[in-house]
C-alpha cells in the first residue's frame, strides 16, 4: 500500500506531467447499470474499500451518488495498485456485468462492475482517524474535528442533500404564494427576544456595539410598514443562551411575515409548505389543514404546550373528588388553588416497583414532591394511595379517569404548573418505556390562544410569553398585576410529534398598544424609547395589521429524517460546549484585533462570577 508521502510525490509528478485533469469523470459512482455494459467510462471518487484477492484488487469507489465496484489487475491496469482507504482516485474502465452469484441487490450499481484499464491517484490521504461507516460509534468531538471525514458518512451526506431539498421546496412554495425574499441585516441594534445577544464592537463608532440577530423580528415587521406585504427569509439567528445538549448558538429559521392577515392566513401558507415537504420528500400525505388545539386544552390533556399526540395516556383531573377526600396531600393541594391530576396506565397493574420508582424520579425532577399511585387489582386496591382514600373515593376517581381493573393510576397533587410539568414528563417517559409511540405517524397540530404574559415567581415579574410584539385579543389592564394572567394573544405554535417547530403571532401594529405592553412588562418609557424608539416611530407612519411565524429549519429537517441529534443535520455545528472542534473557535484574538477596537478581554471576570455564584 502506498504511503501518504509517496502517494503525494507520485501525485505531484503526475500533476507536473499534465496540467489538466486527464481522467475526468464521465459518470458518477451511483449511475452505471446493465444498460452501460460494454461502455468505456471514467469514474472519480473516494476509496471506500480496497481488497486484494490473490492478485486481483477489488476497489469500491464512492461519491455522494453511490458506490461502484472496480476490478484492478495490477499486471495489466495502467497505474493499478492497492489504494489507501479514503484517497481520491480516478478509474477508467469497461463496464461489465457481474457474474450472477456476485450481484449485489442492495446497490443501484450492484449488477455491474468496472474492469479497470487505467487508474490515477488524484488526492492522497493520510491514514484516517476513524472508520467511515453509517453507524459510527466514534466520539462526537473527534468526528467534529474531522468533520470532512464525518460528513462522508451516508447519513450525514443524506442530511445535507435532504436539507437542500427542503429549502428548495420552501422557496418554491413561498415564491408561488407571492412572498418576497429579503435579507435583513446581521449587524443590528439589540434584539428583543430576551435571551442574550452576541455583540460585535464597532471600530468606526468607538464605544458602541452591534448585536447579531436573535431573529429578524423587528425588521420583518418593519418590512410590512414598508408595504412589502409578504416577506420570507431562510436566515441564521444567534442566541447566546446557556448550553443544553441540543442547543446551537446559531441556528436557521424559516422566517415569514404577512400583512392584512388573521392567524388562519399564516396557517394556510405553513400548511401548504409542510404538506408539500412531507409529500415530496417523504411520500406521505398529511391533512390539508392541521388540527387547532387551544393552549388550555393541550395543557389540560397533556400538561405541556408541545404535546406528542401519537399516543394516549392523557391527564385526568380528579380535583373535584380530591377536594373533599380525607387525604390531606390531595385535599390541601386543591384548597391551595392547585389540582390533583392522574394518568391511567392500561394494564399498568403489572408494572414493577422499580419502574414506578423511576417514574417518580421523573416527576420529582420536574418539581413534584412525589408520585402517588394505586394499582387496581382484581382483589382490591394496592399501593400508597389506596391506604389514604376510601373505596368510594377511589371508585369515583376511577370512574372520572376511566380506569379499570388491571390498570395503574399515577397522581400528582400540587400547584398547577408543577402538576402539568411533572405529569407531562411522566407521560412521555411511559410512552417511551411501554413503546406506545407510533413512529409511523406524523402528528402535526397548531396550539393557539396562548396567554400573552406569564409570571416568573423567581424574578417576581411579568414577562411576555412569546415576545412583546403580539397583539392582545382582550383589552389590556391599566397596571401590571394578576389581571395580566387572563390576557390572551393571537399567538400560535406549530407542533410536530411533540416537537415545537415554531412560534408566531398576529402583531401589534398600533404604537400606543405597543407602548402599553412595554409598560406592563416593566419597561419604562425611557427604556422603551432607547431600545425600540426607532420601531415605535415606524409604527406611527401607517403600519398595516400583520402577523407571521418562524420555523426552526434544523429541527424540521431532523424530525423529517427521524434523526435524534440536531448536529447531524448541520454542516459545521458547535459541540455542546459551544466550541467548533474543526476550526477551534472560539479562539484567542490574533494580533492587534483587540487593540484596534480598544478592547481588553478579562477571562478572570468569569472565574470571579463563578466563585461568587
Ligand atoms: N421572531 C420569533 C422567534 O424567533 C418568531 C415570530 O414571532 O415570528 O421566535
Amino acid at each position: 500500500m502506498a504511503s501518504w508521502a509517496s502517494g503525494f510525490i507520485e501525485w505531484r509528478r503526475s500533476r507536473n506531467r499534465k496540467a489538466i485533469m486527464k481522467l475526468k469523470r464521465t459518470h458518477d459512482c451511483g449511475q452505471l447499470t446493465r444498460a452501460n455494459v460494454g461502455e468505456e467510462v471514467i469514474l472519480n471518487g473516494w476509496v471506500d474499500s480496497c481488497r486484494n484477492h490473490g492478485g486481483l484488487i477489488f476497489l469500491d469507489l464512492r461519491d455522494r451518488y453511490g458506490i461502484t465496484q472496480c476490478q484492478i489487475d495490477p499486471a495489466t491496469t495502467v497505474g493499478g495498485e492497492e489504494f489507501k482507504t479514503e484517497s481520491v482516485v480516478a478509474v477508467r474502465g469497461t463496464v461489465q456485468p457481474r457474474p450472477e452469484g456476485n450481484v449485489n441487490r442492495k446497490r443501484a450499481t450492484g449488477e455491474i462492475e468496472l474492469m479497470a484499464l487505467e487508474c490515477e491517484l488524484l488526492g492522497p490521504t493520510k491514514t484516517i482517524p476513524f472508520e467511515i461507516v453509517d453507524d459510527s460509534d466514534t466520539r462526537e468531538d473527534l468526528r467534529l474535528k474531522y468533520r470532512y471525514l464525518d460528513m462522508r458518512r451516508a447519513p450525514l451526506t443524506r442530511a445535507m442533500v435532504f436539507r437542500s431539498e427542503v429549502t428548495r421546496i420552501i422557496r418554491e412554495v413561498f415564491h408561488a404564494e407571492r412572498f418576497v425574499e429579503v435579507e435583513t441585516p446581521l449587524l443590528m441594534k439589540t434584539t428583543p427576544e430576551g435571551a442574550r445577544d452576541y455583540i460585535v464592537p464597532s471600530r468606526l463608532q468607538p464605544g458602541k456595539v452591534y448585536a447579531l440577530p436573535q431573529s429578524p423580528q423587528l425588521f420583518k415587521q418593519t418590512l410590512m410598514v414598508c408595504g412589502l406585504d409578504r416577506y420570507f427569509q431562510i436566515c441564521k439567528c444567534l442566541r447566546d443562551e446557556d448550553l443544553r445538549a441540543d442547543r446551537q448558538p446559531e441556528f436557521t429559521q424559516l422566517d415569514m411575515e404577512m400583512s392584512f392577515v388573521e392567524p388562519d392566513d399564516v396557517f394556510a401558507v405553513i400548511e401548504k409548505t409542510v404538506t408539500r415537504l412531507w409529500k415530496e420528500l417523504l411520500g406521505k400525505d398529511l391533512p390539508a389543514t392541521f388540527p387547532r388545539l387551544s393552549y388550555r386544552e393541550v395543557m389540560d390533556r397533556y400538561g405541556i404546550d408541545k404535546p406528542d399526540t401519537r399516543f394516549g395516556l392523557e391527564l385526568q383531573d380528579v380535583s373535584a373528588i380530591a377536594a373533599s377526600c380525607g387525604f390531606q396531600v390531595f385535599s390541601g393541594a386543591v384548597a391551595a388553588g392547585g389540582s390533583v391530576r392522574a394518568i391511567v396506565v392500561p394494564g399498568g397493574a403489572e408494572l414493577g416497583r422499580k419502574k414506578i420508582d423511576a417514574l417518580e424520579a421523573v416527576a420529582k425532577t420536574y418539581g413534584a414532591k412525589g408520585l402517588a399511585w394505586v394499582k387496581i387489582n382484581a382483589d382490591g386496591f394496592q399501593g400508597p394511595v389506596g391506604k389514604f382514600l376510601t373505596e368510594d373515593e377511589l371508585r369515583a376517581m376511577m370512574a372520572k379517569a376511566g380506569a379499570n381493573t388491571g390498570d395503574l393510576m399515577l397522581f400528582v397533587a400540587d400547584r398547577n404548573p408543577v402538576v402539568y410539568a411533572s405529569l407531562a414528563q411522566v407521560r412521555l417517559a411511559l410512552g417511551r418505556e411501554l413503546d406506545l409511540i407510533d413512529k409511523s405517524r406524523t402528528d402535526v397540530l397548531w396550539v393557539t390562544e396562548f396567554p400573552l404574559f406569564e409570571y416568573d415567581e423567581e424574578a417576581g415579574a411579568w414577562f411576555a410569553m412569546h415576545h412583546m410584539f403580539t397583539m392582545p385579543s382582550t383589552p389590556l389592564p391599566d397596571r401590571p398585576g394578576a389581571a395580566m394572567a387572563d390576557i390572551h394573544g393571537k399567538l400560535y405554535d406549530l407542533v410536530i410529534n411533540g416537537n415545537e417547530m415554531g412560534s408566531g403571532s398576529v402583531r401589534i401594529h398600533l404604537p400606543e398598544v405597543q407602548r402599553k405592553v412595554f409598560e406592563l412588562v416593566g419597561m419604562g418609557q425611557e427604556e422603551a424609547d432607547m431600545k425600540f424608539g426607532w420601531f415605535l416611530r415606524a409604527l406611527e407612519y401607517g403600519a398595516p395589521p400583520h402577523g407571521g411565524i418562524a420555523l426552526g429549519l434544523d429541527r424540521l429537517v431532523m424530525v423529517m429524517l427521524g434523526y435524534d441529534n440536531i448536529r447531524d443535520v448541520i454542516a459545521f455545528p458547535k459541540n455542546a460546549s459551544g466550541v467548533c472542534p474543526l476550526t477551534e473557535s472560539p479562539s484567542e484574538p490574533l494580533g492587534d484585533t483587540l487593540d484596534v477596537l480598544g478592547l481588553q478581554l478579562n477571562p478572570d471576570f468569569f472565574k470571579k462570577v463563578e466563585t461568587e455564584g
